[in-house]
């Protein structure tokens, strides 16, 4: 199974993702932990993205290609994949089909997180995540169990992302309507998008996501 979690920042593609990993034993291939770990890392990748992600604009398409490509040649061909904030350009989705076809893979489902924009400026700027398992999290909306102390691996420092500022989300939210939202249709026409409500409770998103890939 192949799935896009399709969004704007912030829809709860990263922490349905991470869901799914559990329930369904299949792989997040997230494009953005991914330019994150190489910036981390300060591979040349991440020193050319470093400063394309602050502001909030996309990096290029050969990158986030190379760094798909590259996760799919090294995953096990009967596990499913879950893609993440890829792709996000009509040039990135005509990629992925070249991708899939060359790792003997189809695309199964496009899920559409359907959410209220208004709401995503509050949903990303009260994200957090464990700084040791990268757990996610929200202030108010789906902090940990117990303060301080991460639900998953007990840790107790977290981080917040450069990135996660209110000018660089209104940014963001732009890339996303000007260049991401446009590839629905191509997806749409080819009848495999669902749309969830992404406004939804999480357990809530969670069943209905599972009730499409069921
Ligand atoms: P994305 O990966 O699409 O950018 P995330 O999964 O990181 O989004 O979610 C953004 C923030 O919103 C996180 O802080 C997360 O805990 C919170 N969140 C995710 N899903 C929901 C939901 N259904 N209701 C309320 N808050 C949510
Ligand atoms: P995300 O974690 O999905 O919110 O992505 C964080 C940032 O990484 C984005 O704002 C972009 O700068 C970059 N990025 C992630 N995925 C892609 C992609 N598919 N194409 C281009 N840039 C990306």
């Amino acid at each position: 199974m192949n799935i896009i979690l399709l969004g704007p920042p912030g829809a709860g593609k990263g922490t349905q993702s991470a869901g799914l990993v559990e329930r369904h034993a299949m792989v997040q291939l997230s494009t953005g932990d991914m330019l994150r770990a190489a910036v981390k890392a300060q591979t040349p990748v991440g020193l050319k993205a470093k400063a394309v992600m602050d502001a909030g604009e996309l990096v290029s398409d050969e990158i986030v290609a190379d760094l798909i490509d590259a996760e799919l040649a090294a995953m096990d061909a009967g596990t499913g994949a879950i893609f993440d904030g890829y792709p996000r350009t009509a040039s990135q989705a005509e990629t992925l089909d070249g991708i899939l076809s060359k790792h003997g893979r189809t695309l199964d489902h496009v899920i559409e997180l359907g959410v209220d924009i208004d709401a995503l400026v509050e949903r990303i700027t009260g994200r957090f995540s464990c700084a040791n398992c990268g757990a996610l999290y929200h202030d108010t909306a789906n902090p940990p169990a117990s303060e301080g102390v991460c639900d998953s691996c007990g840790h107790t420092e977290f981080k917040r992302r450069p990135d996660d500022n209110e000018e660089t989300v209104r940014t963001r939210m732009a890339v996303y309507r000007g260049e991401t939202a446009p590839i629905l249709p191509g997806y749409e026409a080819r009848g495999i998008v669902t749309r969830v409500d992404g406004m939804a409770g999480i357990t809530d998103v969670a069943n209905a996501i599972d009730a499409v890939l069921a």
